[in-house]
């Protein structure tokens, strides 16, 4: 069983956690009307210090998703951050963590809309290490599910509701004995992993798929971006990508701020490339860690540190 946090941001300030509790009839409870975050903090041991990557893109994010579904919020992108820091600093922590931001709508009433509600912020945090069991040689599966699409429930937006598609596809392709699952658009392009963009590897180019193919604009997706471009020097396309590039590939990776970077080497029972991690997938996880622990200098930008 996992621990519990010890505290939470709950109606303004930091309690306990068994104090942060909401009522039964809590319309987000109810219809799925909250937005939420998912940030990592990265403890460097020599420094002793807690990196929060990328805070002010996520919070960007973040609010932009609460804009999505009319929610009038009066937190800014800083006010977020502070509180991010002052509940890891509450929490003493000197490890990995998972940090988890939900804008819910709080009104306990019966209705199904977005106008005229109240929205609540909720934060915790958890110590954290891999999410894909396997993260480098994942075997994946196309599953059966398809992706939303932005005219039913956004998925440009972390909206809560949306993740039942998520889980409907996570479930699914476990349970079947994969490690995670690829799923297509309407038109059978295909969008993403479960909860991680996806990227693959051809002759030497790297493809992932645009904006407007019903992913989650990924912050890690952003990074891998400019780091293979700025420190590799490789060519980067968003194109859309059709299901057997899938299988033709020369390599297959999946990012996201749980995942990381993730090595899919299998994609149903057909291996990727040579059928392990390939050059430009290894060459990428190494950049990205030391950037996340703050060890590359040029983007410790990207890294808010928790401890003064
Ligand atoms: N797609 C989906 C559906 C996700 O839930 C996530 C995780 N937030 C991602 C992609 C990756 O986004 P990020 O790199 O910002 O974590």
């Amino acid at each position: 069983m996992a621990t519990l946090p010890k505290f939470a941001y709950f109606k303004g300030r930091i309690v306990p956690y068994s104090e942060a509790k909401v009522g039964v009839l809590t319309h987000a409870l109810h219809y799925g009307t909250a937005v939420f975050g998912g940030l990592r903090g990265y403890w460097n041991e020599e420094e002793e210090q807690l990196f929060i990557f990328r805070p002010r893109d996520h919070y960007k994010r973040f609010l932009l998703s609460a804009k999505i579904l009319r929610m009038e919020v009066s937190y800014t992108i800083e006010d977020l951050v502070q509180i991010t820091k002052d509940l890891l600093r509450a929490e003493g922590h000197r490890t990995d963590v998972y940090i988890r931001p939900l804008l819910y709508l709080s009104d306990e009433v019966i209705g199904v809309r977005l106008h005229g509600l109240h929205p609540e912020l909720t934060m915790v945090s958890v110590p954290f290490g891999t999410y894909v069991t396997n993260d480098t040689n994942a075997h994946v599966t196309f599953s059966s599910w398809r992706r939303i699409d932005d005219n039913m429930i956004p998925p440009r937006g972390k909206i809560a509701g949306a993740y039942v598609n998520t889980a409907l596809i996570k479930s699914d392709a476990e349970l079947a004995g994969f490690d995670e699952a690829l799923v297509l658009t309407q038109d059978g392009h295909v969008s993403e992993g479960s909860a991680e963009n996806i990227f693959i590897v051809r002759d030497g180019v790297l493809i992932t798929p645009p904006v407007t193919d019903n992913i989650l604009e990924g912050i890690t997706r952003r990074t891998i971006i400019q780091l293979a471009r700025e420190e590799l020097g490789l060519p980067v396309v968003e194109r859309p990508i059709d299901r057997t590039e899938i299988f033709i590939c020369d390599e297959l990776f999946l990012t996201g701020t749980a995942a990381q970077v993730t090595a899919v080497t299998r994609v149903d029972h057909r291996p990727i490339g040579e059928g392990k991690m390939g050059p430009i997938t290894a060459q990428l996880r190494e950049l990205f860690q030391q950037v996340v622990r703050g060890k590359h200098p040029k983007y410790r930008h990207w890294l808010e540190p928790v401890y003064e």
